[in-house]
């Protein structure tokens, strides 16, 4: 007989481990759904800022169609789901022209097709430039993965471009220090952002040095080296002679760590684009705009590194005409929009979460107080029962070791033999 312990039976897990692992699943869950119920189908709401989206791989298995929370749960229960976290401005396809005959039982009337989505591999299951699902069949151990913010593409860290998922700035305990991530090709398209001040990109434990001298961009340049043995030789010895927080150093403005690229847009001290190729001569200083250049006409960067940007980063985003303007001509002026973030939609999720808990809470006084008195009673005994039961058997257990069902079936069995004593 299936139960629900017997996924556990193997492991071992502590009374303390259980309750931390349920509680940190069901946080989770609610941190992915906004707050969404999953009663009602997203559809009518229009194209959402953000929301959980699902794939069936039963429907569709062509991946080019998703659905929300309330279809994944109504309309394609004892499918094969594909969780996909969230999705910004998508529209829940469920039983639009996608899924042949098969229709939406919550929301039928929809359009044939929802033009605005974007789709990727994602919704066949796979991850990452290799291509995997995940969790990897193939991989003993699953590796956590990160998402870019622009393409919203999964990637595991040793497949993001790095010379060391080191370079992935994390504290101590190992937990991101980053806000946001923008994958290597997703930051070709965002080469604008390295005309910003330092303050925009995430440190890490092994850039302490290079954020605590914060007076130029010169330390990401590092992240764009082509020639990596001579560049780290060259670092080296700048940071040996303190000489590496220096803008003019001919080393880092193209010499030799950026000479190869040649296309490289580096900013100097005056925060004015300081470059080797000749593209950017045309570029027309806007009194308005933070950058004070033409965004429009600095060049793409050939070849990048992915980018790991600071808290709140997205603040410091010029929103001049031009600026705005190229936004919206690479299609990502949700960058402008403070609730894109994953960290305002959890903000707003653990808000969520939090009334919805006292919610609860209230609900079962409510509940409580409309019983008669020979009801409360019976349930406050049973209550009392539960917990002395529950108590012995804690008290009388050894916490190190692991529960067993059998364990919890003789609570039951207990209680049940104490009530029929009583009867
Ligand atoms: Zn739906
Ligand atoms: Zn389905
Ligand atoms: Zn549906
Ligand atoms: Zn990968
Ligand atoms: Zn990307
Ligand atoms: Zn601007």
């Amino acid at each position: 007989m299936a139960g629900p312990f017997d996924d556990e039976l193997d492991q071992t897990l502590t009374i303390d481990e259980y309750i931390d692992k349920v509680e940190a699943e069901e946080l989770e869950a609610d941190l992915v759904l906004g707050g969404d119920e999953g009663k009602e189908c997203t559809y009518a709401m229009g194209y959402m800022k953000r929301q959980a989206i699902f794939s069936c791989v039963t429907c569709t298995p062509d991946g080019n169609a998703g659905v929300c929370t309330a279809c994944s749960l109504s309309c394609h229960d004892g499918h094969e789901i594909v969780e996909l976290w969230t999705k910004r401005r998508f529209l829940c396809d469920c039983g639009n022209s996608k899924f042949g005959e098969f229709s939406c039982k919550l929301f039928a009337n929809k359009d044939v097709e929802n033009a605005q989505n974007s789709y990727n591999h994602n919704f066949k299951g796979l991850y990452c430039t290799c291509n995997r699902p995940y969790p990897d069949p193939d991989v003993d151990e699953q590796v956590e993965m990160i998402q870019c913010c622009i393409c919203e593409n999964w990637f595991h860290e040793e497949h993001l471009g790095l010379h060391s998922p080191d370079e992935i700035p994390r504290d101590e305990e190992g937990e991101p220090l980053y806000e946001d991530f923008i994958c290597k090709s997703c930051s070709a398209a965002c080469s604008f952002l390295m005309l910003y001040p330092q303050t925009i990109w995430a440190k890490g434990e092994q850039h302490d040095a290079a954020a605590n001298e914060a007076t130029s961009s010169t330390s990401k340049g590092k992240n764009v080296l082509e020639d990596v043995s001579s560049a780290e030789e060259s670092r080296k010895l700048e940071k040996d002679h303190g000489l590496y927080s220096s803008p003019n150093s001919n080393n880092l403005i193209g010499g030799s760590e950026l000479g190869s690229a040649g296309k490289e847009v580096v900013i100097g001290e005056s925060s004015k684009v300081i470059d080797s190729n000749q593209c950017t001569k045309n570029a027309t200083p806007s009194g308005t705009c933070l950058l004070g250049v033409d965004v429009a006409v600095v060049c793409p960067v050939s070849e990048i590194k992915p980018f790991f940007l600071s808290k709140n980063w997205r603040e410091s985003l010029c929103r001049c005409e031009t600026c705005v303007d190229m936004y919206n001509q690479r299609c990502i002026g949700y960058l402008l929009d403070k609730e894109d973030s994953i960290v305002e939609y959890e903000k707003t999720a653990t808000q969520k979460r939090e009334e919805k808990l006292q919610q609860r809470e209230g609900d079962e006084v409510n509940f409580f107080n409309k019983l008669g008195h020979v009801e409360k009673m019976e349930i406050l005994s049973g209550i009392a029962d539960f917990k002395d039961e529950f108590r012995s058997f804690v008290e009388n257990f050894d916490s190190s070791k692991p529960i067993t069902s059998d364990d919890v079936l003789q609570i039951f069995e207990n209680l049940r033999k104490k009530r029929q004593r009583l009867q």
